[in-house]
């Protein structure tokens, strides 16, 4: 077994995350206390092809799979995990269906200028009522004179208020159950009848949340991603894989926690040592470094079983749910470690711990990760 990066991977690693340490970092605080994404940051990364990596060159993406994602995600949620989560739905859930089921009319339109920075993607699933029973969404697509005609309400949608399109799950047919009833369409920003309105969360700021609302929003048919009813089948591919980035976005703000904790205990001085020398901060970090490895193994693993076609299902589930957990632990013990300091304002440890929070809700929360493992391994 060979359990190491490739030569590409590598310098891959080392270039976006000298990139955003140098173009992301120094946005970062602004974009927290504004609680606004830096949209500069998304025709930048594109043309540095650093935004949907995974995707094949000839849309204008880097070739280099679900690895190549999982390395991007996590060294930008080293530095930002708001920022993160925005530039992850582009090459992510915003963009997945489009590419897998979408017509080559549908990709030229909205995901080679995704791909290039020059689009921002959305995904709108969640609704008021249907959070983790994704089945029970109400929004309905009506078919009139050669249109859709969309009417629901979409919430807590990543990207929605800067997106210039998001892919919404509606039902097409409701006597056919989620299963063959649901399906996807672009809705562009500017079509009548699509307003949305900013949501504010107490962590991950800088990523923009909001609510959508669709009144007799009419999209054109060619707007239908695949096939009119396959819709819930091309939701469960989409977030199935994007558990997996998920999860590297809870690696790399582990990493940080972890690496920032280390670095704090070896230099503050207490009782005449480095309160790194406590046996009680000492084993703290030994175990922090040993949850940090068995996590990134999980992630790359994922990604590895993914980019080989091999399934992935049960892997990618447990990576979300034991790396956000992972990061939860982490960014509650980091504070711990700063003591005071960690709980001022102007402390990153404040906001690593907050930003924690997210990873164990979003695109499926742990109890709904717990769920899909339990099936895989044979209890249903
Ligand atoms: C910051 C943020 C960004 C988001 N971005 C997007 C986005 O871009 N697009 C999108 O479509 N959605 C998005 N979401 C929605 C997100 O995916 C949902 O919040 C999440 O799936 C949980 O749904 P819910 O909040 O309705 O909670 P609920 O489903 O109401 O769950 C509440 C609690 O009950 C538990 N629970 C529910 N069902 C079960 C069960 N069967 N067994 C055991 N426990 C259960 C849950 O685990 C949770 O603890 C975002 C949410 C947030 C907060």
């Amino acid at each position: 077994m060979d359990f190491d990066f490739s030569e590409e991977q590598r310098m891959f690693k080392e270039a976006i995350h000298s990139f955003a340490e140098k173009e992301i970092s120094p946005l970062v605080d602004e974009a927290e206390k504004t609680a606004t994404f830096p949209l500069q940051l998304f025709p930048k990364m594109g043309e540095l092809g650093y935004l949907c990596v995974r995707y094949p060159a000839e849309y204008g993406g880097a070739g280099i799979g679900k690895i190549g994602d999982c390395i991007s995600v996590e060294e930008v949620s080293y530095f930002s995990v708001g920022i993160a989560a925005g530039t992850m739905v582009q090459g992510g859930i915003g963009t997945s269906a489009i590419y897998a089921r979408g017509s080559e009319d549908q990709k030229q339109k909205y995901l080679v200028p995704a791909i290039a920075g020059q689009r921002i993607a959305a995904f709108g699933l969640t609704e008021p009522n249907a959070g983790s029973d994704a089945a029970s969404i109400e929004t309905i697509a009506t078919k009139r004179n050669g249109k859709y005609v969309l009417n629901g309400t979409k919430m807590f949608i990543t990207n929605g208020n800067i997106c210039d399109f998001v892919v919404v799950a509606a039902y097409t047919d409701k006597s056919k159950g989620a299963r063959g009833g649901v399906s996807l369409f672009v809705v562009e920003k500017g079509t009548p009848g699509f307003t949305r309105s900013k949501l504010h969360k107490f962590c991950a700021r800088s990523g923009e949340i909001a609510e959508l609302t669709f009144e007799d929003c009419a999209v054109p048919e060619e707007n239908l991603i695949g096939e009119e009813g396959r819709g819930f089948p091309y939701l469960m591919e989409t977030l199935m894989g994007g558990r997996i980035s998920h999860a590297a976005r809870s690696l790399g703000l582990a990493r940080v926690a972890y690496d920032e904790s280390l670095e704090y205990a070896k230099a503050r001085v207490q009782f005449g040592q480095p309160i790194a020398k406590f046996q009680t901060n000492a084993f703290k970090l030994a175990r922090m470094a040993m949850e940090l490895e068995a996590a990134r193994w999980l992630v790359y693993y994922a990604a590895w079983l993914y980019d080989q076609d091999k399934p992935y299902v049960k892997e990618a589930a447990m990576a979300k749910l034991y790396a956000s957990e992972v990061a939860a632990h982490i960014t509650t013990e980091a504070l711990q470690i700063n003591g005071g300091y960690g709980l001022m304002e102007e402390s990153v440890a404040q906001r690593y711990f907050r930003d924690a929070r997210l990873g164990t809700i979003t695109e499926g929360t742990s109890e709904i990760q717990q769920l899909v493992i339990s099936r895989e391994i044979g209890i249903r």
